[in-house]
């Protein structure tokens, strides 16, 4: 293990009681928070939990020479009740989920953290991390912080998308997801059934959605099928540069985090 980081694993699965006792004070933790949900036709319903998991993972791995930094395991169950029409969502309601992280982050401030950082991979999370985050910060006394991915890379994201043409950004079982899940386990891409079928990719000019207004149509996930644009362009070379893109836009922000925390 480097220097900064002197816990003896990434991973806070893998730390003993002592070591987590010992090093939590002065270590930033990370909570990815993610779904089981469908992901269209083509991806597995565990898809936005093993993005959570490799993007975490790496970033973990990127800032860990600089600042020291533990992974928790994914919370897998997220927000999906909008996707509860079709088979395959194992959804909690966003009160059993603010809840449920709320549970989980007084644990981590009991075994002695201070910096918290939740790290989400599912739209339907969003308001959840950030209000787990808020009420957290005024409960203790710690620096809580919380964001999609999706949210911190964007701009990462935008400029390596510009010569791809995924479709909708960061879109749902799209071009996008189905890139970075050919990277991470194609073994579980159902590439037969690649194009989708129904739509083109073509999207809107792309917007982060956390920014500007919130607009939900009832219906409108039945609508399309529960896919965001039909994946023609997805490949693991695409999803492989956006992992990396991704990963240390993400480790620079647990750095920034980390030493807003510990000046
Ligand atoms: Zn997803």
């Amino acid at each position: 293990m480097n220097s900064a980081n002197k816990l003896s694993s990434l991973l806070f699965s893998e730390l003993t009681r002592t070591e987590i006792g010992q090093w939590a004070p002065e270590a930033t933790v990370v909570l990815p928070v993610a779904a089981i949900e469908q992901h269209g036709p083509h991806l597995p319903v565990m898809a936005d939990s093993l993005i959570a998991e490799g993007i975490t993972s790496a970033a973990a791995a990127l800032a860990g020479p600089q600042i020291p930094i533990t992974v928790c395991p994914v919370v897998t169950y997220g927000a999906s009740h909008h996707h509860l029409i079709f088979p395959g969502a194992m959804s909690l309601s966003t009160d059993t989920l603010i809840r449920t992280l709320r549970d989980l982050t007084d644990s981590l401030v009991s075994s002695g953290f201070r910096s918290i950082f939740l790290l989400n991979a599912h739209g339907g999370n969003e308001e959840c991390v950030r209000l787990a985050a808020r009420e957290l910060a005024l409960r203790h006394p710690v620096v809580a912080g919380a964001a999609s991915y999706w949210t911190i890379a964007w701009e990462a994201i935008i400029e390596e998308e510009a010569s791809a043409s995924l479709g909708k950004l960061p879109g749902h079982a799209g071009g996008f997801e189905t890139s970075l899940m050919l990277s991470l386990r194609p073994d579980l891409v159902r590439t037969d059934l690649l194009p989708l079928p129904g739509r083109g990719n073509k999207a809107a000019p792309p917007r982060d959605p956390a920014s500007g207004p919130l607009i939900q149509r009832h219906g409108s996930w039945a609508a399309i099928d529960g896919y965001s644009d039909n994946a023609s362009e997805a490949s693991a070379e695409t999803g492989n540069r956006l992992l990396g893109v991704i990963s240390r836009a993400v480790a620079d922000e647990f750095v920034r985090f980390h030493r807003l925390t510990f000046p």
